[in-house]
């Protein structure tokens, strides 16, 4: 696997000359928070950001997304049929990314890009973009990410991964995607055997210094039923007052709801993040409401992320450890405690 050494003060100039090629996105602030948006000309990237308070999914799963549109006007032979938009596939290039956040848009693929069905707006996206992470190396104390079969320095989902260095960034290639990002951009001096050491140290502190220990090992086996009736649900559900700012805010969370919204002889179909903790995201037409309950909701959420994903692709739970729904939460609901109930649950005989 080639290593890349970077000095920070070619760092720009080489973006600058990726951007010929790539759409940049990266983290920014905006207004109070950062957030990964994509790059202004002139803008830079905010390599010092751990945990921006939405993720970076919307780089692929943007929060509102046109999908289609028609035309009204009976004058014209296509009025009334619905067209895919026209959407700018061209390369594009996530930089900053984390290593959970990369684990996240992973694990996301598995439900958008089956082998039954591929959304094609969430993988066009994807196929765009070269995923430049950067390493965690001081974690912030929400971070369980090496509980969740992720890390401070997880190379899953991404095409290279960055390690700060102080002075400058190794980059480990991870993919061809990657190679030809490097190779764009410029950067082609080999890190040395030195520097490799070096990194190796950094990712053992990283890890090291992540001290939440989350319990998911029994999640597999426990009966789906038991966990589903178990009584502890009223109590983690008590407090929460469904404002859904755990599932904004979650790099894993994908509910969509689509509207249609015409304008004069135009008809837009719109795709825009929902929220499985909202009444109205499973109110039927017919007024029945099988999630009515705060409670039912509050259910769901946890049950989907630690036991339903579990269950149905094995490939570890639908949380990657970030921490943003523990940070975020008003009312401090914490789903590391949730896994360890779940986790530790057995049901009276
Ligand atoms: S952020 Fe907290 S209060 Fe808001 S919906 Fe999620 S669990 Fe409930
Ligand atoms: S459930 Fe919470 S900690 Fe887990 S990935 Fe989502 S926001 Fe992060």
């Amino acid at each position: 696997m080639k290593v890349i050494k970077i000095d920070k003060n070619k760092w720009t100039k080489g973006l600058d000359t990726a951007r010929e090629s790539y759409q940049l996105f990266g983290p920014v602030k905006i207004k109070e928070n950062h957030c990964f948006a994509p790059l202004k000309r002139d803008q830079q990237p905010d390599m010092t950001v751990v945990d921006t308070v939405l993720s970076p999914k919307s780089t692929v799963f943007p929060q509102t997304e046109k999908l289609m549109t028609a035309t009204l006007d009976t004058s014209k032979p296509n009025h009334h049929l619905m067209e895919r938009a026209d959407t700018d596939y061209s390369p594009r290039a996530v930089i900053g990314i984390r290593p959970f956040d990369a684990r996240a848009i992973d694990l996301v693929k598995l439900n958008f890009d089956t082998k039954d069905h591929r959304d094609p707006y969430w993988c066009d996206a994807h196929d765009a973009t070269t995923f430049v992470g950067l390493a965690v190396n001081t974690p912030s104390q929400f971070d369980f990410s090496t509980s969740m079969d992720s890390g401070p320095f997880d190379e899953k989902g991404l095409d290279v991964l960055l390690v700060d260095m102080d002075t400058g960034y190794l980059a480990k290639i991870l993919t061809p995607k990657g190679e030809a990002f490097m190779a764009c951009a410029g950067f082609n001096r080999e890190a040395t055997a030195g520097d490799l050491q070096k990194m190796e140290e950094l990712k053992k502190a990283a890890e090291q210094a992540i001290t939440t220990q989350v319990e998911t090992d029994n999640l597999r086996e426990k009966s789906l039923l038991d966990l589903h009736q178990a009584p502890f649900w009223d109590d983690v559900a008590f407090s929460c007052i469904n404002c859904g700012t755990c599932t904004f805010v979650c790099p894993t969370c994908w509910c969509f709801d689509i509207q249609d919204e015409t304008k004069g002889n135009n008809t837009t179909r719109f795709r825009n993040w929902d929220s499985c903790m909202s009444p109205l995201f499973t109110l039927h037409g017919s007024g029945h409401n099988p999630r009515g309950e705060k409670t039912q909701r509050v259910r769901q959420r946890f049950m989907h992320k630690l036991k339903y994903f579990l269950d149905k692709y094995d490939q570890g739970t639908m949380c990657v450890g970030c921490g943003r729904c523990v940070k975020s939460c008003p009312v401090n609901i914490d789903i590391r405690e949730v896994c360890n109930v779940m986790n530790a649950y057995e049901p009276q005989k």
